[in-house]
């Protein structure tokens, strides 16, 4: 069923004055949000702070990927970074991503032959994390672009 004449007239109201409320609000939260924030935050950086900066995308390289943890924070994961879901992992290392998934393999088959079980369990979730890297890279097209497929024909019920 089509709306009414007036429905249309209130809509067409309601996208008039939309974007004008919605930059106001933003101002009054960046307003606010500025009074909150230490007014150190706003000195002009020095050359030591604009380093720092600068390498932080150098220092997030890792053998398999880039870790995405924000600017100026510490790896709260301990470094292990297959199991993290912070990594991003580089589709050009992806054979490295399956020499790990070979050897944590093998050492699940060493753990069960000698009893250890408390290793085995660790490994297993090492496993699934690494075939979950490997999968994320699988699923991305060459330009990181995420293949969703064709689309299908719904049929009417
Ligand atoms: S464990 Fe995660 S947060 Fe820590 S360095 Fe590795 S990818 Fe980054």
């Amino acid at each position: 069923m089509h709306g009414s004449t007036n429905d249309h007239a209130i809509r067409n109201d309601v996208l008039a004055v939309y974007p004008t409320e919605t930059i106001e609000a933003h101002r009054a939260f960046v307003a606010r949000r500025r009074a909150l924030r230490p007014a150190e935050e706003y000195h002009t950086p020095t050359d030591a702070e604009w380093d720092d900066f600068l390498g932080h995308f150098e220092r997030r390289k890792l053998s398999v990927g880039t870790c995405a943890r924000a600017f100026g924070t510490a790896c709260i994961h301990e470094h292990a970074c297959v199991r993290c879901s912070l990594l991003r992992p580089d589709p050009t290392q992806r054979g490295r991503l399956v020499e790990i998934q070979d050897n944590l393999v093998d050492r699940i088959t060493e753990a069960e032959r000698e009893g250890w079980p408390g290793e085995i369990e660790g490994l297993r979730v090492s496993l699934a994390a690494t075939e979950s890297k490997i999968n994320q890279i699988d699923t991305a097209s060459p330009g990181g672009l995420v293949n969703l497929g064709l689309p299908a024909l719904r049929r009417e019920r």
